[in-house]
Parts: structure tokens; sequence; C-alpha cells
């Protein structure tokens, strides 16, 4: 017999997941004696016992470690034997600085389903059943490690039952920190706005007023939402109108797969994503035959849904409704509302009523939206079920780095060695709200990571309210340029450093020489990019105004193209006020509020509106999202093969084509599948262009307008076709959602320089 004692560290996701459990139930299993805690590094085992129950152990808990949990390191040493009697779980330690990660909040599992429909379970119909494996967790923490007491669980004792189970290693809610029952634990409540309503049943009585068409606003995991039923075309209207929302997609939530085969196409990667812990809104391909009301979604060929994830979500879902529209609550642009209180002061106006309950939401967390492209995850807004989890970068961060992100879709980072965290979906700066959550964002993040940052990163643009805030903090800090960030956060993202060229297209960023870039090829790494290329500017008239009002980038184009030789029929200008249609080339001729720029989302804007599709809009992209609904039907279009010369990109050509097709009365699908084909091929002439200067074959695709999925999968096509290896986003957005990984890259590099 050879006894020996080690000790084992391991890191990772090893927090909340059920990790201590799983090693006590093993060690008992192989009679070994030690113990097992949590530390801010991870998990501590020390365990003794003869080297062939040893390496049992090993192997089983690596081969088998509890299902949400990610081993990143485990590192055993041998130390002196103790000779412990037993095996046991010991009180957690909080002395060394953390790498200890935080899980997200995970989707109630399938155990505890089963148990919350059992008549006989003693949480029946209790709707905050949640066990080791899952329920709440970043969003109520309060600091680290993980502990009940830490969180907003710490109000609520543990009942007699609740806490044997806590305490016993052989139950499946061994340690699981927000462990309750209807006894103990929180409570729902219903309130009409301006008083609590007495109900014997408060589910019955929500899916009761939803019937009626009423507006609910109903406490989740991450924030509120706002609730009504689907089939009725009037509530949805009434909530667009209350909301101050004219046409931009509602979220559903469905009860289950079923429920969402009515009325999308599904494939297996987004049952996946569908049915993973991690619950994202999946957006899927409307079925030509969906029953679901236009107003949903109009105009879209999408539907945005998501699976029930938490047990209030299944207890609404289980009999009179099979899907929901589950939309953020909020008000016009700003974050999600979290408090009881705020949501009676805030949504009173938009709610007919409020189903509200008593555990604390401590960290907004919105719902995540993603979707498949070519079978990739691509990640429009990463929040619920994807944060806290870090990427991890093989090159080690050598300094510990804030980036603040860019003006819109925020999202801030912290890195701590080889390790980068981004935060939370936090919205768009210019909101106050959004502002304020930015703040405490940057103050929660680098608290419950123990990070604090030696250096800050921001973007080049003078008024981006994040780079106001940088400046003004008391930590050197470096700009970064806003494409520059694109290309190298989707380069980090596939552990790439070398010299890339980058196709980063997007709406706006703030250019090295003071204008508005957007169609942007680079060269280049983390250290420097040369501005290869770029679409040849056009001016932007009336500037911010121009992006509100496509119409204005049609004129802009159309005087880039035709100079004194516009045509003045096109069936888009017969909507438009002939006095206006002058200004704007009075604006461009003179100069007037009307900067240059190389914007690619302001040439599908453009586009979108020559093609009389969109004129003004009201949400984010949406010239955009409508020229793709309407390209989807057009027919393959011919491609002429482009010849870059120059700096330039020059998409006059492409504008005439597009202008005489309109003139030739061809239909309108057609021209926009051939604006997307044709437009991908100036960008493949430019990236030809760029390989045969530098003899680089690696392309790095980044920016908002990769969420075209026609314009990206022909990207994607042709540049395959030309033997060019590709860098995509798969994990962070393509949107500004993902600068703040590539600031902290950049800074580092520029830092080390
Ligand atoms: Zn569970
Ligand atoms: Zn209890
Ligand atoms: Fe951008």
């Amino acid at each position: 017999m050879c006894i020996k004692r080690e000790k084992i560290v391991i890191s990772g996701i090893v927090q909340g997941v059920g990790f201590r459990p799983t090693v006590y139930r093993l060690a008992k299993e192989l009679s070994l004696s030690g113990f097992v805690s949590n530390n801010a590094c991870g998990v501590h085992i020390e365990i003794e016992g003869e080297n062939s129950q040893l390496e049992k152990f090993h192997n089983r808990l690596q081969s088998a470690p509890p299902p949400l949990s990610k081993i990143k390191n485990y590192a055993v040493d041998i130390i002196p034997i103790r000779k412990d009697s037993k095996f046991e779980i010991q009180l957690s330690k909080h002395n060394t600085p953390p790498t200890a990660l935080i899980s997200p909040d995970i989707a109630t599992c399938d155990d505890c389903l089963r148990e919350m429909f059992d008549p006989n379970d003693r949480r029946y119909l209790y709707p905050f059943i949640n066990c080791t494996n899952c329920g709440p967790r970043f969003t109520i923490l309060k600091s680290i490690p993980y502990d009940r007491a830490l969180t907003s669980m710490s109000s609520f004792p543990l009942c007699p039952q609740c806490q044997s189970e806590y305490d016993n290693p052989t139950d499946r809610r061994f340690h699981a920190q927000p462990n309750a029952c209807a006894v103990c634990g929180p409570q729902l409540s219903l309130h009409d706005g301006t008083t609590i309503i007495n109900s014997e049943n408060m589910i019955a009585d929500v899916i009761k007023y939803l019937q009626e068409g009423k507006i609910g606003a109903i406490k989740g995991i991450g924030g509120f939402h706002l609730a009504v039923d689907p089939s009725n075309i009037k509530a949805t209207e009434t909530l667009r109108v209350r909301k101050g929302r004219a046409e931009k997609p509602f979220a559903l939530m469905a009860k289950d797969i079923q429920t969402i085969k009515k009325y999308c196409y599904l494939s297996e990667e987004e049952i996946e994503l569908l049915t993973s812990y991690k619950r994202p809104i999946v957006l899927l391909k409307k079925k030509e035959n969906c029953t679901l009301p236009e107003n949903i979604a109009p105009h879209n060929q999408h539907l945005g849904l998501m699976l029930a994830y938490s047990p209030v979500h299944h207890l609404l879902l289980q009999s009179e409704f099979d899907c929901l529209v589950m939309t953020s609550a909020n008000l016009s642009e700003e974050p999600i509302v979290i408090d009881n209180q705020e949501a009676i002061d805030r949504l009173t106006g938009i709610a007919d009523f409020f189903l509200l309950h008593n555990r604390e939401i401590l960290k907004r967390c919105d719902d995540s939206i993603v979707r498949v492209l070519d079978n990739k995850t691509q990640i429009i807004r990463r929040s619920r079920g994807y944060v806290p989890l870090p990427n991890f970068i093989n090159d080690k961060i050598t300094h510990s780095v804030l980036a603040v992100g860019g003006e819109l879709k925020n999202s801030i980072a912290l890195s701590r060695d080889d390790t980068v965290f981004l935060s939370q979906y936090i919205g768009d700066l210019d909101n106050p709200k959004a502002y304020d959550f930015f703040e405490e964002t940057i103050s929660h993040f680098s608290k419950i990571l123990e990070i604090k940052p030696n250096y800050i990163a921001y973007d080049m643009h003078p008024e981006y309210l994040s780079t106001k805030w940088a400046k003004s903090q008391d930590l050197p800090s470096v700009a970064v340029q806003h494409h520059h960030a694109h290309m190298v956060s989707v380069m980090a993202e596939n552990n790439y450093y070398d010299k890339a060229i980058g196709i980063i297209l997007d709406g706006t960023g703030y250019g090295t020489d003071g204008t508005i870039w957007g169609g942007e090829v680079l060269v280049g790494d983390a250290l420097s990019v040369e501005r290869f290329s770029f679409l040849k500017q056009v001016r932007l008239p009336g500037g911010t105004a121009a992006i509100k009002e496509p119409w204005r980038m049609a004129l802009a184009y159309l005087h880039a193209t035709y100079r004194n030789d516009i045509p003045n029929d096109l069936p888009f200008m017969r909507s438009l006020d002939k006095n206006k249609i002058d200004i704007v080339y009075q604006m461009i001729d003179k100069q007037i509020n009307s900067p240059f720029t190389s914007s690619c989302g302001r040439l599908f804007d453009a586009v979108s509106a020559l093609l009389n599709i969109r004129q003004t809009i009201n949400y984010d992209a949406q010239a955009a999202i409508e020229l793709e609904a309407i390209a989807t039907t057009g027919a393959v279009p011919t491609i002429t093969p482009i010849t870059i010369n120059g700096t330039f990109i020059d998409t006059t050509e492409l504008i005439r084509n597009i202008v005489n097709m309109i003139l030739d009365n061809k239909p309108t699908a057609d021209i926009a599948l051939y604006f997307h084909y044709q437009l991908a091929e100036y960008f493949i002439a430019a990236a030809i262009s760029a390989k045969e200067k530098y003899a680089l074959n690696r392309v790095a695709l980044s920016g908002g307008v990769y969420q075209n999925k026609i314009f990206y999968t022909q990207m994607l096509k042709r540049l395959q076709d030309e033997n060019f290896s590709v860098l995509i986003h798969t994990e962070l957005p393509t949107n500004d959602g993902g600068l703040a990984l590539g600031q902290i890259i950049i800074a580092d590099a520029l830092i080390n320089a």
C-alpha cells in the first residue's frame, strides 16, 4: 500500500457550480480523506489515500466535472501526509487575489422543473425553485467568493428543511447558494401600480389579465420584461404606443421547441442555442405560414425567440399560452428596469399590472441575442447567460487594462493576466440612465473580479462620453482608433496576433484624420495599422440627421455620382418635399453641416432609400434590415468583376447601375440582392490588392455591417473562393459591443512598445 497526500488547485468556472459536492461525493466513494474548499483562486483540495484510489479520483473528476463547470487549470502537488480521519468541506477562505471565475445565470434545470410540477413535491409550483445546477448567479452577487451571505439571498434565512439539503453532501442542493422553498424563500406579489392586488393564485390572475389584453411588467432574472399576448394585435399595438417603440421587433418567449417550430425554421445549431443553459433570444427565420401577427416584428423576416428560463416563466407558459411577447422593460433606450419600486415608478403608464418578487436583482442583465450564420453562432447582444464568463487570451496580457468601449451598444472590459472579462450589454451612453449604468458597471465589475486597472483604453472619438469619462480618471490612458479596435477584437478572439488585412464595415467611427470612417480596409496588427483603402467618401448632409433619414444619404450618393446631372424623378423622390431635396443638395454644395464619411452602413441606408424601401428609420439599422429582407427574394444577379486602383473604393458605377435598374423597372428584390453581391466584390477586390502588396492571406471581418446575413455570407464565400483565410467573431458581438476586447489588446501592445 502506498499512501500519498496531494494538494490540488483547480481554477476556471468552479465556484457556484456544484464543484465541492462533486469532489466530496467522489472522495467518500473512493475512501479518501482530506478536505475541499473554495478560495479566491478557485477550488482547493487536499486529498489523502491509496495511490490507485487517488488516480481514480483525478480521472473521474477531470473526465466528468460538474456540468456547468469549466476547468481552466488543474495543478497537483505532493505534500506531507496528515492522516485525517475523514473528508470534509471547509468554509470559504478569501485572502489571496481571486482568479476564481463567477458563473453566469443558469436556466431552470429539468430536475427542478420535474419537482415544480410534481404535486407531491414540497416545492410544487414554487416560483423560485433552483439547485446546484441551476438558478440565478451573476445577477444576485454582491461580492466574491460566491457564498449565500454575499448574495441577495442573504435576507432569506434557510428553513430547517432547506438548511439540511444545503448541508447534506449527497443532496442535489448541497451548497446551492440560492436554495429556497415556499416556507423560507422569496415570494411573488401582484401590484396594479397603486396598491398590492390581493390574489389567491397570482399566476392564474396574471394569465387572466394577459388574456384580457393587458400589459404586464414581470420581474425575472436580470430585469423586468413587459409581457403581452402575441395573438392580440391590439395589445401589442398598445404596447408599441405606450413604449414609444414604433417598429423595432419584440422578442417572444416560448414554452418549448415544438411551439417555436410552428412559427419558424429551426436548425440543429439553433435548437442547441435555444435549449442551452444560457437561453438566449435566437433570431429565427419566420415560416411563410407563420400565424403570429405581423406587428410583433414588422417588415422583418426574422423573429427573436427564447425559451422560458426561470420558474415563473414556466408557470406562466404551462397552459393558456404557448408563447408571450417578452420585451425588456424600459423606457425607449434606457437600461432594463430591475427594482420593484423603480418598476412601479417608471413603468406605470406602460404596464397595467406588475408581477413582482422580493429577491433583489443586484446586477441588471438583459437577455442575450444570438443567431446562427453559416452554422456558426453570431452574438448580437452578449449579456445574461454569457456574462461574466471570460474570454481567455493565450498570449499573456502584460497589464491590467480597463477598456471603456464605444458610445453605442456599449460594453466595457477588464483584463487580468491572460484573461479578458467583457461586461454585459450596457446600452447607448447618450442616454443618461445608460451612462449611470456604465459607471456602475465599471465599479461593480472591478469589484467582483477584484481587478484594479493600471491603464484605461478608450475610443479616439473626442465626443464619446466613454472617452470623456476615461480622460477624467486619474490613470494613464490610451486612445484607440475605432476600426482598429474592431479588427484586433476579432483577431484576439481567434488568438491571432500577426499582421492581417481587416475589412471593417460599420456605421460610424472616428478616424485618425478626424473624419467619420466606416468602410475600411486596414492592414496591420495590434501595434499599428495602415488605412489601405476605404469607401470613397460622400457627404453626410445634416450630420446625425442623415443617420435617421436615409433619404438624405440617397441624395448624397446621387449627388456624388451624377454631380450636375442628377435624375430627378426616381420613385423615392415622389414622397419627398421638393424643397427639402433642394435644401439637401445645397447643404452638400455649400458644405454646410455635411461632413465627409466613408461609412458602409450609410451606403446600405442610401440604397434602401433609393429603392424606396425605407426613407426614415425609427430604430438602429432599420433601413439595412428591411433592404436585406427584400433582397432575400431577389433573383441571383450577374456580378461584374472589380479592380481597385489606389486608395478609394469608388462605388459610382454601382450607384449608376442601381439607378438604371430602377429606371428600367427591374424588381426591387433583384436590385437589392444585386447591391449586396456587387458591393462584396468591391471589398474582395481591395483584399486581393492588399494581398498582392503585403503578401498577406489572413482577413479579419468585423463591424456591425456583418450582421447582414446576405452580405456576410457572400463575403465569406468570395473570400474562400479567393483562398483567403478568414477570421470572424463567434464569441463577441461584431457590432460595437465587441470593441472593448480590441481596445485592451491594442492598449497593452502600445504600452509595451
Ligand atoms: Zn435545478
Ligand atoms: Zn426553505
Ligand atoms: Fe463600430
